[in-house]
């Protein structure tokens, strides 16, 4: 049993939030290490005294996964970070990545009593402090896994839905291979979600973890176009797929301008710099647009938007600017990504819209019209929706601008198989409890399902998906 706190309660509220060590924004805002150093030992002790391990927790409730994260925080406090970090392996598979990049404000620290007065137990760095002391003393115990089922799983799409799928599948004994569209594994924690919030070391050892323990992986498949689902299952025999492809196909404004040079998608821009290692500035010719000296537009107000704007920023621009058409209170991106950029410089402009780009005689960008906008009534996402305000259209003078509003689903897998049922958007229709697709032997999750959300949601689908698999192949009836 964890060591109890024996601290009064009324002392343990008196302790203020122990702050993350963040990389200073000057240096930072020019390379893409990473900005939050993680806590010390000493602060995370001190950090796990302020829980006031509640009854009825509103941390778990509130957690997607429902983490134990009352125990967690016993198990941090009695300074046995191994078995915390063993505890929180229990219902989170990617326990460094989440640790790092999910919304905690809106989720675990959203319910935590101590939230109502003051500020919530960091749970979040607690989290990424207990997944790094595993991972950097080298202690990370892999689980053992059953006797082979003589089953086989085939895994499209190696994000956080296919990745944890697969390590829970492989326990089980079934074999299992994830087919990846790309030349790196690990989805949008490689492609999209830079360098400076996520290192790709990280998500790297999680897929060497699953390597290990007997997951194979095969990257540049394209499944629809190389090989189809139907093939896999009855040319290469796998007993079940999973489909965990993601919501990747960018959105754009559809105004006019658009397709002048130097227009781009937040999904092609974050991509390139990602895989191609334009953040590696120092040792590889960006092989990216050029935003050095240049005046950079994003269009959004997600973690996409957010991530592109902060990307420019640190590859030269002369002015980094969001542009979003609701206010900063409607926007959906983390609470930490908006401090952070606006501590880099980046500049907000808010209840602004674009209405069209502008161009030079060679096609190149030379700015964007934009309107005024001000809040009207709630719409279906129950935020206040823009309204334009009248002969308020002014220019702003834009040589790069880069689109995040959003993905939608890709129909690639969907078209080669016909008898997937989809919704009208293109995403795959999958009993919300068992993950089943109207074709047999055939699961889905993550966001082809629930389209653009968070990883640990995706992760979530992902192990739910790996116990109904399990449970088909072995005796279940479709
Ligand atoms: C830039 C950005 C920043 C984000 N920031 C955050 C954040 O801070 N916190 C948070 O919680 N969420 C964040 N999100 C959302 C989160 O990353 C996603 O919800 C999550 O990654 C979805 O996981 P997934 O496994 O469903 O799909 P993905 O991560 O999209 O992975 C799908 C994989 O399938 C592959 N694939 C697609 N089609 C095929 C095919 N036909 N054949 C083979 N492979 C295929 C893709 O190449 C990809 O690797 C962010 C998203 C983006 C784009
Ligand atoms: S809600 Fe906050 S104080 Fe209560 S157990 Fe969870 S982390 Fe501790």
């Amino acid at each position: 049993m964890p060591e109890t706190n024996t601290l009064p309660l009324k002392d343990r509220m008196k302790i203020a939030r122990t702050p993350m060590p963040e990389l200073d924004p000057e240096v930072r805002s020019h390379n893409f290490e990473e900005v939050n150093r993680g806590l010390e030992a000493a602060a995370a002790l001190q950090e796990a005294t302020r829980c006031i391990a509640c009854a009825k927790p509103g941390c778990i409730v509130d957690c997607p996964v429902g983490v134990k994260i009352k125990e967690v925080v016993a198990l941090v406090y009695s300074g046995d970070f191994l078995a915390a970090a063993a505890k929180l392996r229990e219902d989170n598979a990617l326990p460094a990545i989440t640790g790092r990049v999910c919304p905690q404000e809106n989720q675990c620290e959203g319910g935590c009593v101590l939230g109502r007065k003051g500020a919530p137990v960091a749970i979040g760095n607690l989290e990424r402090f207990v997944a790094d002391y595993e991972r950097t003393t080298g202690q990370l115990g892999l689980p053992s896994n059953a006797p082979p089922t003589g089953k086989s799983v085939a895994i499209v799409g190696s994000g956080p839905a296919g990745l944890s799928a697969a390590g829970d599948l492989i326990q089980m004994g079934h074999r299992v291979r994830v087919f990846e569209a790309l030349h790196e594994l690990g989805g949008v924690l490689v492609y999209g979600i830079p360098e400076f919030r996520l290192p790709k070391a990280i998500v790297k050892q999680e897929v060497d973890n699953l390597r290990r323990m007997g997951v194979e992986f095969e990257t540049n498949v394209v499944v629809g176009k190389s090989v189809t689902i139907d093939e896999l299952m009855r040319d290469e025999h796998y007993d079940a797929v999973f489909v965990a492809t993601g919501a990747g196909l960018p959105r754009f404004l559809g105004i006019p301008g658009e397709h002048l040079n130097g227009v781009y998608s937040a999904n092609e821009f974050l991509t390139r710099v990602n895989l191609m290692r334009a953040y590696q500035v120092a040792d590889y010719d960006e092989p990216v647009y050029d935003c050095r000296d240049r005046d950079v537009i994003v269009v959004g107000g997600g973690n996409t938007a957010m991530d592109a704007v902060r990307t420019s920023r640190r590859l030269g621009a002369r002015s980094a600017t969001l542009v979003y058409r609701r206010s900063q209170a409607e926007m959906p991106a983390r609470a930490e990504e908006v401090k952070h950029a606006r501590e880099e410089g980046i500049e907000f402009r808010m209840l602004t819209d674009p209405i069209a780009f502008l161009g030079d005689e060679k096609g190149w960008l030379t700015g964007a019209r934009c309107m005024k906008m001000q809040l009207g009534e709630a719409d279906a996402s129950g935020r206040r929706s823009p309204v334009a305000i009248k002969g308020s259209e002014f220019m702003l003078p834009v040589n790069v601008a880069i689109i995040g509003v959003g993905t939608t689903a890709n129909p690639l897998i969907q078209s080669s198989a016909p008898d997937l049922a989809t919704t009208p958007r293109n995403y795959i229709v999958a009993d919300p409890k068992t993950t089943r697709t109207s074709k047999r032997g055939v699961f889905a999750g993550g966001d082809i399902v629930t389209g653009g959300a968070t990883v640990i949601l995706a992760m979530g689908a992902g192990r739910k998906a790996a116990a109904s698999i399990d449970e088909y192949l072995t005796g279940g009836e479709w």
